[in-house]
């Protein structure tokens, strides 16, 4: 037990200084809401960190976000006020909006127009006139539908393997023949819900007025000037580091006569006591028997069974390219083509800064649910395999070698939003109804991208009422 005169009280705890954690807490101190914030590791940015390696800037976890909501912007211009001009919105350049498809033994530009579309040799032309049908297809019956099914339902094998496969794996490092198109593309379901067909739903979308405050989800690809850790960072500055406790082991939450406890240990080993009348977690779901040692564990599982693509993420530098350049933001490859990696990001050709003049900057995707086995490869084999795939798929002369490579394992890096997730966000709901005060968020609900995490934090940091 902890003695009462070691308890510390604010108006909310905030679990976990990843994107979701420290945007909420920031967006709850500009409003004037006293938190803390309580993270496990000895380090901010949960998934976001950027390493500085020679005259490399190299992400070890996502690399770009997309301003797909109007609270990025939003968030953006605060931290260029509070930051003082360090933390800035980066977006990618304009060929950062090509994308590359690897088919047979080469990278294919993905088509973004019709004449591009018919010339592509990703599709068949079998599926490139079937696609001509797709406004008058037959809307799916079965809300537990695959995106692969959906896909091919509507667009076509071909699609399904050289479209979207790979843009599934470049996003969940996942498999489309799992992955709910409701849970895990809510939009696209949508589309298809609402209008009947993708395409008729896309154009009558593109019609719809749209309100000043809606032009700020601009749909671009972003970055930070230096790096997605200036956001963290820039967040973290603001929130104050005596409102931020590191290192904290053995974290239990416990509901206490109407308000709740979040118990730890401090970096010293010190135990610490806050009292709050909110708290928030936002860790994965794996974290919470843990932290909530007061719920069932039969309600919790439908929490916990979530299951997590692992990702190896490489980073590789290359000193002197002799002009050979990528003007893309990289390339994907379909589970058909039976590569050993993901895709391939070029971050040096989206934004400036992240390698040496005359040199360039990628970054390998590894694993995923297809290939979870390969987070066991070691270090000299992955070196191996980056090497191979230097020359064999980036095309580069046998006389030029990478200069650095720096190899970041993450056994659960990306939630799979599959079957179990309506059970997923009913429990969430069901728990956070029962336990006023408390609420279940991070990235096993509302969505896995940065965007998503943003604009969950602020829609939690804007709704929480302090009475005082
Ligand atoms: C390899 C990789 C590539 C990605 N690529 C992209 C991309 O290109 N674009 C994109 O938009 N998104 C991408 N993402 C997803 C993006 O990184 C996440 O959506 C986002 O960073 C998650 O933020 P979060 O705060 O919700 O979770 P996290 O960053 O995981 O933060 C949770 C925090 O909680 C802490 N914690 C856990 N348990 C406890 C506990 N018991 N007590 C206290 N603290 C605890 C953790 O240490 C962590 O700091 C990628 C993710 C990975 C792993």
């Amino acid at each position: 037990m902890q003695n009462q005169a070691t308890i510390k009280h604010t108006d909310v705890v905030v679990i976990g200084a990843g994107l979701t954690g420290l945007t909420t807490a920031y967006t709850l101190k500009r409003r004037g809401i006293n938190v803390h914030v309580v993270e496990k590791m000895t380090r901010i940015g949960g998934q976001i960190q950027t390493h500085r390696m020679g005259d490399y800037i190299v992400e070890s976890g996502p690399n770009t976000g997309v301003v797909s909501f109007p609270e990025v912007t939003e968030l953006m211009n605060e931290l260029k006020e509070t930051s003082h001009g360090t933390c800035l919105l980066e977006p990618a350049v304009k060929a950062a909006k090509q994308r590359l498809i690897w088919k047979g033994n080469l990278f294919h530009v993905l088509p973004s127009s019709l004449i591009g579309g018919l010339k592509t040799p990703l599709f068949t032309w079998a599926d490139k006139f079937r696609i001509l049908g797709e406004p008058w297809r037959r809307k799916g019956q079965n809300p537990d539908e695959s995106i692969a099914s959906l896909a091919a339902r509507r667009l076509g094998k071909s699609f399904v393997d050289y479209a979207v496969d790979p843009f599934i794996s470049g996003v969940y490092a996942g498999d489309a023949n799992k992955l709910i198109t409701r849970y895990a593309l809510p939009k696209l379901y949508n589309l298809e819900q609402d209008y009947g067909s993708f395409i008729r739903g896309a154009m009558a979308k593109a019609k719809q007025p749209k309100t000043e405050r809606d032009r700020l989800a601009t749909k671009e690809v972003f970055s930070a000037v230096g790096g997605l850790g200036q956001i963290p960072k820039a967040e973290a500055d603001y929130i104050g580091i005596d409102h931020i406790s590191l290192g904290a082991t053995n974290v239990r939450i416990c509901p206490v006569e109407g308000q709740w406890q979040v118990e730890f240990s401090d970096q010293q080993g010190q135990a610490v006591t806050y009292q709050c009348r909110q708290v928030i977690t936002t860790c994965g779901a794996y974290e919470l028997s843990n932290l909530l040692p007061f719920i069932e564990s039969q309600r919790l599982e439908r929490i916990t069974n979530l299951n997590y693509a692992p990702i190896i993420e490489v980073g590789v530098g290359v000193r002197n390219t002799e002009g050979l350049n990528y003007k893309a933001f990289g390339g994907l490859i379909p589970s058909r083509e039976q590569k050993k990696v993901l895709g391939i990001l070029f971050p040096s050709a989206c934004f400036k800064g992240r390698a040496p003049e005359g040199g360039a900057l990628y970054t390998y995707f590894i694993g995923g649910v297809k290939h979870a086995e390969m987070l066991n490869m070691s270090d000299d084999e992955l070196q191996e395999l980056v090497e191979e795939y230097f020359h064999s798929m980036l095309k580069f002369p046998s006389h030029i070698h990478p200069e650095s490579i720096h190899i970041f394992r993450h056994s659960k890096a990306i939630p799979q939003y599959e079957v179990s997730s309506g059970a997923r966000f009913d429990e969430v709901a069901r728990l956070e109804s029962k336990y006023p005060g408390l609420i279940i968020a991070g990235n096993l609900r509302d969505g896995i991208g940065m965007a998503h995490r943003i604009k969950q934090a602020r829609d939690i940091a804007t709704n929480i009422q302090i009475q005082r």
